[in-house]
């Protein structure tokens, strides 16, 4: 095939000049198998991010394979206008995954169309207009869901939401009521009396902010605020694009480790391990006001990524990678509380399963991010051959998501290159 510098070449040429790359000098993938990926050479890297957080039961996964070339095979497209059996029991064995009120199924292709829908829903069901959101928030990239995420990396000052409205971020680490989840419910409670016209159409959250650097939301925070969203008429989200599908290891869902019950749930990303694939799960009464006019997605649930979905939940359940994600979990924030005593760069480690984050600063004290040394040891990691994610308001914390099937070796591979680079800051 053509050479690393040629793809570079012809990329820089013909792809948008908007779409940005990881590292100084890129790396180039040809192959992946489970939590390998390999570049053009042959030089094999550790995946510490699944492409960004995507490749949830591995690389190529051969059931998964399987499955999809099967499919492949006999129709890769029919739209819901005919029927189809993949479409069908995905529709059926995704929701018996989720809490049984959940039972209405609509699939997409994204995150951000999941989002869209999410917010059509639930002004349609409410019949009220002002959406809440969280600040550091991410739901996506489209006109909809550009007003919604409230990240100034990703925002764009010619595309606000209208009616959207973004609360203090309940971030036990930088927030201003450190992991007092009911003070910053209080917050929302006030916006929603003082901020909105006293009727609100939905809450939107991530149980643990993805893009925004694995923050856990404070303890008490969702409970406390879906009461008040209920109380004023709002229907509650949970956006589950990255904490969903086992990822936390002691819950299938993200909104279940908060103890609450979403009235609508999106997905995306580990839904398909990579195939483009997306839902939004809701309650039948909710699901019924799209009935009243003509809704329509030409891809949404197509026969292939269909039989992906499948794979995806079969093999999670048939691997025990939920459990999986728990245990090398745990591990993981034992040893990054170890790198946390020896390294002061280290300001917070956090996260739930394979959902984590670790935080740089500059000064414990100040919490000044450290985002040199975040892309140094970021750099470095990459030439030891271990690919991780980085992110957060102030591109300071390292993002470690990678494919479920993770090794106990490849975790202390892993903490083994991040205690030699974070000692050579
Ligand atoms: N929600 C969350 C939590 C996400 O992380 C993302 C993608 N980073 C999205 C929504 C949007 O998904 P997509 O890129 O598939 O539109």
């Amino acid at each position: 095939g053509p050479s690393k510098d040629q793809v570079m070449e012809t990329r820089k040429q013909f792809l948008s000049p908007g779409i940005f790359h990881y590292y100084e000098r890129p790396v180039m993938i040809v192959e992946g198998k489970q939590q390998y990926l390999y570049d053009e050479t042959g030089r094999r890297y550790l995946d510490a991010f699944g492409g960004i957080v995507t490749v949830s039961v591995g690389h190529s996964h051969p059931k998964l394979v399987k499955a999809v070339n099967e499919q492949n095979e006999l129709i890769q497209h029919t739209t819901t206008i005919y029927l189809n059996d993949q479409v069908a029991y995905f529709a059926k064995e995704l929701a018996e995954k989720l809490p049984p009120h959940l039972d209405s199924i609509y699939f997409v292709n994204s995150g951000s169309e999941a989002n869209d829908l999410a917010i059509l829903m639930a002004r349609l069901y409410t019949g009220n207009y002002d959406v809440i959101a969280l600040r550091n928030c991410y739901h996506g990239m489209s006109l909809g869901t550009m007003g919604l995420t409230a990240h100034a990396t990703w925002k764009y000052p010619v595309a606000q939401g209208f009616g959207i409205h973004h609360a203090l971020n309940p971030d036990p680490y930088r927030g201003r009521f450190g992991n007092d989840g009911e003070a910053y419910a209080e917050d929302v409670k006030d916006m929603l009396e003082t901020a909105t016209s006293g009727r609100v159409a939905a809450f939107f959250a991530e149980p643990i902010q993805g893009v925004g650097g694995a923050v856990v939301l404070a303890d008490g925070y969702l409970k406390r605020t879906y009461e008040h969203i209920r109380n004023h008429g709002g229907v509650c989200i949970a956006d589950e694009v990255q904490a969903g599908f086992g990822r936390t290891g002691t819950h299938y869902w993200g909104f279940e480790t908060h103890g609450v019950s979403p009235d609508i749930v999106t997905m995306a990303k580990g839904i398909g391990n990579g195939l483009p694939l997306a839902a939004v799960a809701t309650t039948r009464e909710i699901a019924s006001t799209l009935q009243k006019r003509i809704h329509f997605n030409t891809y949404g649930g197509n026969p292939v990524s269909a039989a992906a979905g499948r794979a995806v939940l079969k093999i999670i359940d048939e691997e025990g990678m939920q459990e999986n994600c728990r245990v090398i979990g745990d591990y993981l924030l034992g040893r990054f509380a170890g790198l946390q005593e020896k390294h002061d760069v280290i300001g917070h480690c956090r996260g739930k399963g394979l959902m984590l984050g670790m935080e740089l600063v500059k000064d414990r004290e100040t919490k000044e991010p450290a985002g040199a040394e975040t892309k140094k040891v970021f750099e470095d990691m990459k030439d030891m051959g271990v690919l991780i994610g980085k992110g957060g308001l102030h591109g300071n914390v390292f993002r470690i998501k990678p494919p479920m099937c993770w090794t106990m070796a490849d975790a202390e591979f892993m903490c083994d290159a991040m205690d030699h680079a974070l000692s050579r800051l």
